[in-house]
């Protein structure tokens, strides 16, 4: 895992200056994937790893998407009793007993998983609203391993009211096209 933790609005400023001037606008929608994970303050004023840190422009972390939810509760258990017994932590014999229940580096999944949080980035970048509430829809902001899991890939769509807003913002993106048409 990339051992560093970067600021993650911070980041996002550098990366800001580096877009081509003419597309430096909110007209246009950026997001960047990353394996370096950024972190940010939650509201318990603790900094957290994020999947996904909303802004201008926007960056999915794979490494995040990794590392930021939640293994499970046991995982944590035999890798303390494993550091504790062997001075040094085994990572590959930790996470053995608990495949698939999360993602990991090179995980196949990871690219679904992925996607799904770039939407979050694109709708944030049109409503501001970043996370939705229900953990059956992709913008929810899962807290576990599990729940991540379950909402971008179980569950891989969005719930009653996002599916009307995605509707809406496509529905709006299609009369402009057409406007500039005529
Ligand atoms: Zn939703």
């Amino acid at each position: 895992m990339p051992g560093v933790l970067y600021d993650g609005y911070r980041y996002l400023r550098v990366m800001r200056d580096l877009l081509p001037r003419a597309e430096r606008s909110l007209r246009v929608l950026h997001i960047a994937f990353e394996h370096r994970i950024l972190g940010t303050f939650d509201d318990d004023g603790r900094y957290h790893a994020r999947a996904v840190v909303c802004g201008y422009p926007s960056v999915v972390s794979t490494s995040g998407i990794v590392e930021a939810p939640a293994k499970p509760a046991a995982y944590y258990r035999v890798k303390a009793q494993l550091a504790l017994a062997l001075g040094a932590v085994p990572f590959d014999a930790v996470k053995e007993p608990f495949k698939g229940q999360f993602i990991d580096y090179d995980d196949p999944r990871l690219t679904e998983v992925a996607r799904g949080y770039a939407l979050q980035a694109a709708i944030y970048h049109i409503t501001k609203e970043a996370f939705c509430g229900d953990s059956a829809c992709r913008l929810f902001n899962g807290h576990w391993q599990a729940e991540m899991i379950t909402a971008q890939l179980e569950s891989g769509g969005l719930c009653p009211r996002h599916e009307r807003v995605a509707a809406e913002i496509s529905g709006l993106a299609r009369r402009e096209r057409a406007a500039k048409k005529h």
